[in-house]
């Protein structure tokens, strides 16, 4: 036997449950309502600012952590709609995506074995996140209709032993959004216990019924001791274009450009200075996009409810985490590929969200970042199965 060629780090995880399902829709020619991408155009503007870029030549590395010109837009962006402080010079990191922001954020603040806690269902990068940072996560769970957690079970996870709480408001898979006195719940105890909050606020614009997104940040002192992420991917349909950022008190910003600059050099430049543009779309950009949304969530959930999908209208993000509730003799796995297959609709199992695989066996994630035709598309295909 010749020694094992992958590392045990990598060995830990298998690849993307959520990348692997657009594969498996574009095989069977199924509707892909798995990954969480449009399927519609970006915004004219940006794609003009992009091919402008390259002609005017940014394409050459820019400084590691971010084009100067793109942190300003940033901390103006932040200071406007978060309700954010930051100072572009020291604590902006421009990253490829928010997945790397929330990488190099992990190997800068983490030491193995120290434990971060995630509320579970959690996004599913955040498992090989921890285990390639070496974090041990204790998960808290989000529980019935509104995802809501026990406050005993979260201050039962937090312990001196705890460096880091990963926040996701708006939450994937679950679409739920941290309400205030929760984020202050957490807040108090990253005060009490000396613990950094990593927010991933990717879905921050789209929040929907009037609700409002609160950036833990802006909650009392926790500026000093929290890690705001968040990216162009989704707020303005680019996902490609793999722009994201990471604000953070200046020492912490130097672990993470440290990591960064190691990991990636940098953001892809034409697309930094693109990016510029789309955070300085005007305020009606937000609310249309809030409104197109809007219906395709409305879409969706109808469809899926129609087809007797245990479900509920999500409040932020754009996806339904839905439970098929053991109508059907499959688990996760199984009932993912035969509505690929049979039905022409690719989900992500459940499965994919959960530490507890168990936890996730009846229920299938469905997106609906999609054109209006996609999803008329997917709600006749819908129509022909019922659990
Ligand atoms: N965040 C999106 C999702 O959950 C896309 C993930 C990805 O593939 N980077 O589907």
């Amino acid at each position: 036997m010749g020694k094992n060629r992958l590392s045990e780090r990598v060995n830990c995880f298998t690849e993307s449950v959520i990348r692997d399902m657009t594969r498996v829709a574009l095989r069977y020619g199924a509707i892909n309502l798995a990954q969480g991408f449009p399927d519609f155009e970006a915004p004219m503007e940006l794609k003009e600012a992009a091919s402008k870029a390259v002609f005017d030549d940014y394409n050459q590395y820019t400084i590691t952590w971010g084009l100067p010109e793109l942190r300003e837009a940033i901390s103006e962006k932040v200071k406007k709609y978060n309700g954010i402080e930051c100072d572009p010079e020291s604590e902006i990191t421009v990253t490829c995506g928010t997945t790397e922001a929330m990488m190099a954020t992990m190997l800068a603040i983490i030491n193995p074995g120290d434990e971060v806690v995630v509320f579970e269902p959690f996004y599913e990068n955040y498992g090989p996140d921890a285990i390639v940072s070496g974090a041990k996560p204790r998960y808290v769970a989000l529980k019935g209709e509104k995802f809501e957690f026990d406050e005993e079970e979260l201050k039962n996870a937090i312990s001196d032993r705890t460096k880091a709480i990963i926040v996701n408001t708006p939450h994937n898979p679950t679409g739920k959004v941290f309400k205030k006195h929760e984020l202050k719940l957490i807040a108090d105890l990253c005060e009490d216990y000396d613990v950094i909050a990593v927010t991933d606020e990717v879905y921050e614009h789209l929040i929907y019924d009037g609700k409002k997104h609160i950036s833990i940040a802006t909650i009392g002192n926790m500026a000093e001791r929290t890690v705001t992420i968040s990216g162009v991917s989704k707020t303005y349909s680019v996902t490609g274009w793999r722009i994201g950022y990471a604000i953070a008190p200046k020492d912490i910003t130097l672990g993470i450009r440290r990591a960064h600059d190691f990991l990636t050099v940098g953001a892809p430049a034409p697309l930094q200075k693109a990016s510029v543009t789309a955070l300085q779309l005007p305020e009606s950009y937000y609310r249309e996009l809030v409104e197109i949304y809007d219906r395709k969530r409305r879409m969706l959930y109808e469809a899926l409810k129609n087809s007797n999908f245990d479900c509920h209208l999500p409040e932020g993000a754009y996806y339904i985490l839905a439970d098929f509730g053991g109508k059907m003799e499959m688990d996760d796995l199984e009932f993912s590929l035969y509505l690929t297959r049979e039905v022409g609709v690719a989900p992500v199992p459940g499965s994919a969200f959960y530490h507890t695989r168990e936890l996730g066996r009846t229920k299938v994630r469905f997106t609906f970042s999609k054109k209006d035709e996609t999803l008329e598309e997917a709600t006749r295909r819908l129509r022909q199965f019922s659990l």
